[in-house]
């Protein structure tokens, strides 16, 4: 009875002390995902710092007179100055960049809430871009490799979902990449507010005299878990609901939404590399009817950039008032 006694006292002693090892281990293991994931969170917070707010820019507009620091907007007339981009018959997406651009810069600059910055005009880059593409090259490399590393990081802890499959890949930027990577590294230094991207679309055919079978415009913005996504989208619906009022959203499926984020194109920030809410706008297909006579056509850019314009002031200023058109 004794001897019986005893040992459901040692199994009991076991029992407990296997109770508080456990214990233990579960306390263990929670302080040390809890750690974990604290730095996790924080190394996140780092790379994922919070770009400025709607509320912030709106705010920095309201005040911009009094404080004498107005917004500040980067206008990016899409690809290099010489080469690159759609063409279509005698028409150059970046020519009608560039105009579109000069209207848009006109219409800001006479706004004093706005200091406005254009990356190249038609003698070529800024000369302030030019030089900084000069003296930073090195460290432009530098910082797009950093923010890839960083990128697929994240998306090795969870912290980033990944949505574009094209993302991370082994390529190295070409030169023409790494401008832009550039222009956003400047744009960071430079404390600038929102960068827009202009340019003109195009649809792979086999006949490339003959117009494509899509038309439409097209605004591309970040992804939300990108530290500008969330501010660059409520800009953007602004400037969609004036477009689309007289122009029509593209009708290709996959820009059917008319906004579309994307966490890979290089112009709207990709590997979290622009701290300002960068909005590309494809205005159009190069090929559609509007853009093909010479009159018809300054006429349009014209008012595409009024229309942007627009955008920007019921953003900027008139934001009590009801989207125009709701988007989603
Ligand atoms: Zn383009």
């Amino acid at each position: 009875m004794r001897k019986k006694k005893s040992r459901l006292e040692a199994y009991s002693a076991t029992a407990l002390l296997g109770l508080c090892m456990g214990i233990l281990a579960v306390y263990l293991a929670h302080t040390h995902i809890a750690t974990f994931v604290q730095k996790q969170e924080q190394s996140a917070a780092v790379f994922f710092k919070p770009g400025s707010s709607v509320a912030d820019l709106q705010r920095k507009y309201d005040r911009a007179v009094k404080t004498k620091k107005a917004v500040r907007i980067l206008l990016v007339p899409g690809h290099e100055p010489f080469y690159g981009g759609a063409e279509y018959r005698n028409l150059k997406e970046r020519e009608m960049a560039l105009e579109l651009s000069a209207h848009l810069a006109k219409l800001l600059e006479a706004n004093r809430r706005y200091d406005t910055f254009t990356s190249r005009n038609s003698d070529g880059w800024d000369s302030a871009m030019l030089a900084y593409f000069a003296d930073n090259w090195e460290s432009i490399g530098t910082f797009a490799q950093k923010q890839k590393v960083e990128t697929a990081k994240h998306i090795g802890t969870g912290a980033l979902v990944k949505h574009d499959p094209a993302m991370i890949h082994n390529a190295a930027p070409s030169d023409v990449g790494l401008r832009l990577y550039g222009i956003h590294k400047w744009a960071n230094e430079n404390d600038i507010d929102l960068s827009i991207h202009i340019h003109f679309n195009d649809h792979p055919r086999k006949n490339a005299t003959s117009p494509g079978k899509y038309t439409g415009f097209t605004l591309y913005i970040p992804d939300p878990q990108y530290s500008n996504g969330k501010t660059a989208r409520a800009v953007a619906e602004r400037i969609f609901a004036r477009l689309s009022q007289t122009y029509s959203p593209s009708d290709m499926p996959k820009e059917a939404p008319g906004i579309v984020e994307s966490q890979d194109l290089i112009a709207v920030g990709s590997y979290n590399t622009s701290d300002a809410p960068s909005i590309l706008v494809e205005y159009a297909y190069i090929y559609e009817a509007q853009l093909q006579d010479e009159a018809t056509r300054s006429l349009v850019l014209q008012d595409m950039a009024l229309q942007t314009y627009e955008g920007l002031q019921d953003f900027f200023e008139n934001r009590n008032k009801h989207l125009v058109q709701k988007t989603r």
